[in-house]
């Protein structure tokens, strides 16, 4: 029988690459909810709702009706891209500068009321893997699976700059391991949906774990 399963944790602890492999060794649903928070803020910086040194939440808000965001699977790649507006973002989504300004928009009510309904409807089918923030407490909080994954900052961040530098972005590691320590602050530290493992998830430790063993456990804690 299909069941709903919720990946949680901070930054770069790999919880996207599990989820993948997960979803696709069990022929289910995977869904990136941090690609529709970056969705947003590159909506907001376009729109000129939000930059480095400013921002009109209010603005972005009153805006919301206009953004569609929408996963089309892309068979190529075996896993769903994001469509803003009919517009496949998914590499834009991935910059720096979008890592920067996304935790801001994450902590807007009416955004976060946005894309938990869209999560919601997602998951009206069984079968899918789900990874975020707060997947385990908000989002489906009866969840039959629900994995909080953590790893040492430094362990994440060479992670997420090893991908960037593979992406061709010129980014610095001081400036990476920054980004990723300031967003899990703001992430668990905002007032609407902190990120927190729930009471019944299990806590997944990776910092010292090929990709090979961490497939193989969770692929347990899924067949059992
Ligand atoms: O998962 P990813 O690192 O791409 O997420 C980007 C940001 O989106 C997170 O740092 C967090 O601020 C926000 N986010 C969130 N709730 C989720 C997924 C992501 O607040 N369920």
């Amino acid at each position: 029988e299909k069941i709903t399963i919720a990946i949680d944790g901070y930054s770069s602890t790999g919880k996207s690459t599990i989820a993948k492999q997960l979803a696709k060794a069990l022929n289910y649903i995977y869904v990136d909810t941090g690609a529709m928070y970056r969705g947003v803020t590159l909506y907001a910086m376009r729109n000129g709702f939000i930059s480095e040194t400013s921002n009109d939440l209010e603005g972005l808000i009153a805006a919301l009706d206009n953004i569609d965001l929408r996963f089309v699977y892309n068979e190529t790649l075996g896993f769903a891209e994001l469509f803003l507006n009919d517009e496949n973002v998914e590499r834009e989504i991935r910059t720096m500068e979008v890592s920067r300004l996304v935790s801001q928009v994450a902590t807007v009510e009416e955004v976060r009321e946005k894309l938990v309904a869209i999560q919601q409807r997602m998951g009206l089918e069984k079968g899918i893997v789900m990874d975020g923030r707060d997947i385990g407490t908000v989002v489906f909080p009866d969840a039959e699976l629900k994995i909080f994954m953590t790893a040492s900052p430094e362990k994440r961040a060479t992670r997420r700059y090893k991908e960037l530098l593979d992406k061709g972005e010129e980014v610095k590691y001081s400036e990476v391991l920054k980004n990723v320590e300031h967003r899990d602050y703001i992430d668990s530290h905002r007032e609407i949906s902190p990120l927190k493992k729930a009471d019944d998830a299990i806590e997944f430790d990776n910092s010292d774990m090929g990709l090979e063993d961490q497939f193989s456990r969770v692929l347990d804690f899924a067949n059992r």
